[in-house]
């Protein structure tokens, strides 16, 4: 955070300010034929939007997500998340940022199977410097906002893919991260379940936090406010940001 900002100019600022903004971002792949994945996008996510993108396979969306995930760098452009500009700091000072401010949710869950699914979800929290009895205690009410408590001492192979997938959730929102990122978290799922988890991240939007999810599955970017479409590396479609009437209180 900027030295100096008085305590009122910082929630000010934090208040209006995008939880997540690219500017003129592109990425190029380098190789033998580059490939230009991203070309000059721009797009500011607005605290408490649940918004899809969508568009062909190749067009440019997990690309993208990485970039606001802070999980690869922008060849050009500026990729701000909090209002801070991720090129302006360290290694280590984005991945506190990425701690403190994005939960990711993954296609294939990335589960460790050897762990409980407690573990599981307490490793969400093993860099932010949280002691592990408490992290045990975080992750058993995470594990209980996805409804999956009952099951906190089972080993992942144990569990149904839906299932599976809400205890990447609870590992993704046990720091309570403003923002979460999923990239087809339906994908390996069948309808039923699939929309059983879109339910869940619906909720999670209605109880404040900001939602983006990349998808194929035209049932998934129904339920969301705000689509935004990609071919070829650009942003083709905007809905634009719209917030649920009586977001929060509801
Ligand atoms: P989508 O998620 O929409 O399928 P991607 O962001 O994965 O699209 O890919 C966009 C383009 O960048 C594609 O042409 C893809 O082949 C290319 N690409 C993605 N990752 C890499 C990489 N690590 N190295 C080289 N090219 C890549």
């Amino acid at each position: 955070m900027t030295a100096g900002m008085t305590a009122l100019a910082r929630i000010a600022a934090e208040e209006t300010a995008p939880v997540l903004e690219l500017e003129r971002v592109s990425k190029v792949y380098p190789g033998s034929a580059p490939v230009r994945a991203l070309d000059h996008v721009s797009l500011a996510v607005t605290a408490g939007e649940l918004t899809a993108i969508v568009g062909p396979s190749g067009s440019g969306k997990s690309t993208l997500l990485h970039l606001m995930g802070t999980l690869d760098t922008a060849t050009s452009g500026h990729v701000r998340i909090a209002g801070l500009d991720v090129a302006a700091m360290t290694d280590r000072q984005i991945s506190a940022l990425r701690a403190a401010q994005i939960g990711f949710v993954f296609q294939q869950f990335f589960l460790a199977e050897h762990q409980t699914v407690l573990g599981n979800v307490a490793d969400g929290l093993l860099y932010a410097g949280i002691r592990n009895g408490q992290r045990q205690q975080l992750a058993a009410a995470a594990l209980e906002r996805v409804g999956l408590a009952r099951r906190a001492g089972a080993r992942p192979v144990e569990l149904s893919g839906g299932e599976r997938q809400r205890v990447a959730i609870a590992r993704a929102v046990i720091g309570a991260p403003p923002v979460v990122l999923a990239d087809e978290p339906t994908g390996n799922l069948d309808s039923v379940t699939g929309a059983a988890i879109l339910n869940l991240l619906a909720e999670l939007n209605v109880q404040g936090t900001t939602i983006i999810v990349i998808t194929h599955d035209e049932a998934v970017a129904a339920r969301t406010r705000r689509r935004i479409k990609m071919l070829d590396g650009r942003i083709v479609a905007d809905t634009g940001c719209v917030l649920a009437v009586g977001q929060g209180s509801s």
